[in-house]
C-alpha cells in the first residue's frame, strides 16, 4: 500500500512573513488529517521559520531545489546537508528550472544523487510539453528523463516521482483524471523495467497541472495516482487542506 503524497510548491511566492501566516492558517486543519503525508515547500528563506511552526506535527516540510555540490565556492547556491537538516524533501527537476535555468537531465541526475546521498527524498518532476503532447510523444518524452535524471542510481528508495505534463502547469488547463493515470501507469511500467516489480509497485508516484479543490477529486480516484504536487492552490489554505482531506477520503 503507497501512502499518498500532497505537497504544496509555493514557488517564487510569500515573503518571510506571509509565509509563517499561511502556515498558520493550515496548521491545525491539515495536523489532523491522517493517511497522507503533507509537504509544505516554501521558498529557502522561510524553511526554518516554517520548520519550528510545524516542530511536532504531521506535517513535512520541503525544499524546492537543491545544487549538487555538498559546499565551496558556488554563490548563492543552497547544498544538501545544509537542507538535510531543515526538511525531509526536495523538489528536483521542475519543469520552471529546466525551462528557466537550463537544467538538463544531467543536471538532475546530479542533484538527485547528491539528495539521496545526505538522506534528503527527492520529487522528481517529469512531463512532456505541449507540443510534445499534441505530436504523441508523451511515453517518448518521459522515457527519455526518467533514463537521464535516474542514470547510476542503483536504489531508488526515498524518491517519488511528480508527472507534470507542462502544458498543465500554472494554465487552468489540467490534464483529465484518464489522461493523468494513463501516464502515470506508463511510468509506472518503466520504473519496473529498470528496478523491478517490486520498487514501482512501492513507488509514489503523483500528478501536478492545475490541481484544485474543485478537480482534485477527479485525480485521486485514479488507481495509479499517489497523491499531488500542487502549485497556486496550495497558497489558498483552504484550497489546499480540502486537497488533502479529499485525497485522505479517497485514497
Ligand atoms: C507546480 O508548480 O508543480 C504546479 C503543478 O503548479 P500548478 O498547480 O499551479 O499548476
Amino acid at each position: 500500500m503507497r501512502v499518498p503524497l500532497i505537497a504544496g510548491n509555493w514557488k517564487m511566492n510569500t515573503t518571510l512573513r506571509e509565509a509563517v501566516e499561511l502556515t498558520q492558517k493550515m496548521l491545525r486543519d491539515l495536523d489532523k488529517i491522517k493517511n497522507v503525508d503533507k509537504v509544505l515547500c516554501p521558498p529557502f528563506i522561510s524553511l526554518a521559520a516554517i520548520g519550528e511552526l510545524i516542530k511536532g506535527t504531521s506535517i513535512k516540510l520541503g525544499a524546492q531545489n537543491v545544487y549538487f555540490e555538498e559546499k565551496g565556492a558556488y554563490t548563492g547556491e543552497i547544498s544538501p546537508l545544509m537542507l538535510a537538516d531543515l526538511c525531509d524533501f526536495v523538489i528536483i527537476g521542475h519543469s520552471e528550472r529546466r525551462q528557466y535555468f537550463n537544467e538538463t537531465g544531467e543536471i538532475v541526475n546530479r542533484k538527485i544523487i547528491a539528495a539521496l546521498k545526505v538522506g534528503l527524498k527527492p520529487i522528481l518532476c517529469i512531463g512532456e510539453r505541449l507540443e510534445e503532447n499534441e505530436a504523441g510523444r508523451t511515453e517518448e518524452i518521459v522515457t527519455n528523463q526518467l533514463n537521464s535524471s535516474l542514470t547510476e542510481i542503483s536504489n531508488i528508495t526515498g524518491l517519488t516521482i511528480a508527472y507534470e505534463p507542462v502544458w498543465a502547469i500554472g494554465t487552468g488547463r489540467a490534464a483529465t483524471g484518464r489522461q493523468a493515470n494513463e501516464a502515470i501507469g506508463l511510468i509506472r511500467h518503466k520504473i519496473s523495467k529498470l528496478y523491478g516489480e517490486r520498487v514501482a509497485q512501492d513507488l509514489r508516484i503523483l500528478y501536478g497541472g492545475s490541481v484544485t479543490a474543485d478537480n482534485a477529486t477527479e485525480f485521486m480516484q485514479q488507481p495509479e495516482i499517489d497523491g499531488a504536487l500542487v502549485g497556486g492552490a496550495s497558497l489558498k489554505a483552504d484550497q489546499f487542506v480540502s486537497i488533502v482531506r479529499q485525497t485522505s477520503e479517497l485514497k
